[in-house]
């Protein structure tokens, strides 16, 4: 199974500019691979019959060095290679449900380029006895990169140099030469358990109104109000960065600069938000005592939930205080949950356990205890009361634990597809 450890790496500033140009190119592969993609999608809909051939999904690349891209060349070749590889990863991603289908890299953000084991080797320094990492070939030659390792790592199969915000970062991924886990196989053990032993080992989370993710044990996962402030206040400047863009000329030097900021006041909420579903999902996946975990199978685009608006005693509406935040929250916590599903269906598969989709139709109006669904049982947008046997509990709460029950179901009549699985191919 691969694995992975990243370490802070520092470049001099001739080593950042041939990086740079490496990562330039084998993003300029792996962006035409996307765009021959779409090419060949839209011309093979339109035609399939005149077209004749499938869409390729090769990693063939050749064929984007010519006269005009032969600055292309002044990179090693396995860098061009790997960006044709790296997109057909992405691609085998997407056929197995983890990911989206491959979109462009972006020059914003995180910048990486993969390196395979032709263009870097390690030496032992015989004066401070340290390892060294050397890159490049002779051909074009980078000499020793120095990082900082804070833990001991094997020898690594290939690495990531990447970039961000001014930091540079090198990622060892290597093979423990252990077998990753199999589905089928967890699947079979869940299965062999009671009910109540089940229910033990589940956790259900649902997306709720206000909290990106709630879990049934009770957990939420949220920002910290630090996080809400600040990034209530980058989304402020994104406003006025995009107003000031539509006023802008098309192609100036300016609407460059203004582009260039916009994407930054991008930066850190698509970090914050990196961070908080990493940390959490790492959480559930390594707590032992959990083997299951159950999502609602949301279509992204259908999650945009928004508080129902109030109406005051003459039936007009009144300004709802929930509803300023809506827009944010909305923007944030859309893309919160897609994330957070990835990533734990990614790790859970590693970890030998297991993410099941559920169908989500009156999930929120279902009494988790005795199974009651009415529209009743929700008197308030955050309260759930049975009208049968009178739980009450918090709504988003009720949820994952309804969503919870659901999985468990579905895993004991069988048939159980994982969020990973074929089945759920979007
Ligand atoms: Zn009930």
């Amino acid at each position: 199974m691969q694995t992975g450890k990243r370490f802070r790496a520092y470049p001099t500033p001739a080593q950042e500019k041939i990086l740079l140009r490496w990562i330039g190119h084998q993003r300029f592969i792996y962006n035409a691979k996307v765009s021959e993609d779409r090419y060949y999608r839209a011309f093979a809909k339109k035609a399939v019959s005149l077209s004749g051939t499938p869409v390729p999904v090769d990693q063939e690349y050749a064929r984007f060095i010519g006269p005009e891209t032969s600055w292309l060349r002044e990179v090693p070749s396995p860098i061009l290679r790997n960006g044709a590889v790296r997109w057909k990863q992405a691609y085998a991603r997407f056929f197995s449900g983890l990911a989206r289908r491959p979109t462009f890299k972006g020059k914003d953000g995180r910048q990486s380029v993969w390196i395979t084991s032709e263009l870097f080797s390690f030496r032992t320094n015989d004066e401070t006895h340290c390892e060294e990492l050397i890159l490049g070939t002779k051909k074009f030659p980078l000499g020793v990169l120095s990082f900082k390792a804070q833990t001991p790592y094997s020898r690594p199969a290939s690495l990531h140099v990447s970039v961000e915000a001014g930091k540079w970062f090198v990622s060892f991924s290597s093979d423990d030469g252990l077998p990753e886990p199999k589905e089928e196989d967890t699947i079979s053990w869940l299965r062999m358990l009671s009910e109540e032993e089940l229910e033990g080992k589940t956790l259900g989370f649902d997306r709720g109104v206000v909290t990106p993710v709630m879990v049934s044990s009770g957990r939420r996962i949220d920002f910290s109000d630090i996080q809400k402030s600040r990034m209530e206040k980058k989304e402020r400047s994104r406003k006025r960065w995009q107003r000031k863009l539509a006023r802008q000329q098309k192609g100036s030097q300016n609407r460059k600069k203004t582009k260039r900021r916009l994407s930054r006041s991008f930066e850190y909420v698509k970090n914050v938000r990196k961070d908080v579903i990493h940390k959490a999902t790492r959480d559930f996946v390594s707590d032992s005592d959990r083997t299951l975990f159950v999502v609602e199978d949301l279509k992204v685009k259908h999650m945009t939930r928004s508080p129902e608006p109030k109406k005051d005693e003459s039936g007009r509406y009144v300004r709802n205080g929930a509803r300023a935040k809506a827009g944010l929250n909305r923007a944030i916590l859309a893309s919160c949950w897609g994330l957070f599903v990835v990533l734990l269906s990614y790790k859970a598969r590693r970890a030998g356990k297991l993410v099941l989709k559920v169908s989500p139709q009156f999930s929120s109006q279902e009494c988790a205890r005795c199974g009651h669904i009415h529209p009743d049982n929700r008197p308030s947008q955050a309260g759930f009361v049975c009208q049968r046997c009178g739980l009450t509990d918090n709504a988003d709460h009720n949820a994952s634990r309804v969503i919870a029950k659901r999985g468990i179901r579905l895993l004991l009549e069988g048939n159980a597809p994982g969020a990973g699985s074929e089945n759920s191919k979007r």
